[in-house]
């Protein structure tokens, strides 16, 4: 699959991770089929949140595979006024204040950089359930095609590969991590918890689900979006 997609695709083709087990097996399985294919770019997304370990697994990987890592950073101006207008920990306040900081410090950077290729590799399982549990091998269906070679691993199959290959494995693990993101919104998980249920942990299911808002004509908004405007309306006249 790999070979075929850096056939497909040639030098417009990214990974995109976060260091966890799942991108680093990436990353070590595509270093390894590149040899003699354009260099593919290692992109990151750094939230300006990132644990501090997250950022020892960068450096880990640079020095494994003699590359940079292309970290991936939000608009200033934007974060300024999101941080001004609904602090420094908005996340915490609701699920729309959660949503807007993901969109600034994560989905918008990633939007303009994924404007610039056409396919990239993901570290997504379908065994992480959630909206993971349907993902394809290769999906078409988005403006990028989107790669998730390890589909059908398990755990342990991820497992088994990092031990095999003696990759680096992020620090957070040891400590009871099971999924891991930005710092503020990323806790250890109990056993019989699911992988990412550390993730955004004070939310509950019904929570996660996007606010939504009327406007006056009577259109449903969801409310991040109508946050989103605002903000883009301030930075657009500051
Ligand atoms: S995971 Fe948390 S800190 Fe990171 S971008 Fe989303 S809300 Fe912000």
């Amino acid at each position: 699959m790999i070979q075929a997609a850096i056939s497909e695709f040639g030098s417009s083709l990214a990974i995109l991770t976060s260091f966890q087990r799942e991108g680093v097996v990436i990353v070590d399985l595509v270093m390894r089929e590149q040899v003699n294919s354009p260099k593919i770019p290692i992109l990151t997304i750094d939230t300006g949140k990132l644990p501090a370990a997250t950022q020892r697994m960068i450096d880990a990987v640079e020095q494994r595979y003699g590359v940079e890592v292309e970290r991936i950073r939000p608009d200033e101006s934007e974060v300024a006024a999101m941080v001004g207008a609904h602090g420094e920990n908005l996340f915490y306040d609701s699920v729309p204040q959660r949503m807007l900081c993901c969109n600034v410090r994560k989905v918008r950077p990633l939007a303009r950089r994924m404007a610039t290729v056409s396919a990239y590799f993901a570290g997504l399982r379908r065994e992480q359930g959630g909206e993971r549990l349907g993902i394809e091998e290769i999906d078409r269906a988005g403006t990028q095609v989107k790669i998730s070679p390890l589909a059908d691993w398990s755990a342990s199959d991820v497992e088994r590969y990092t031990r095999e290959h003696n990759l680096p494995v992020h620090d957070l693990y040891s400590a009871g991590y099971t999924s891991i993101g930005c710092n503020p919104c990323t806790r250890a998980t109990i056993e019989g918890e699911g992988e990412r249920a550390g993730r955004w942990w004070w939310e509950n299911d019904v929570d996660k689900e996007c606010g939504i808002h009327f406007t006056p004509d009577g259109r449903a908004e969801r409310t991040v979006d109508v946050l989103l405007r605002d903000l883009l309306t301030r930075t657009a006249t500051a």
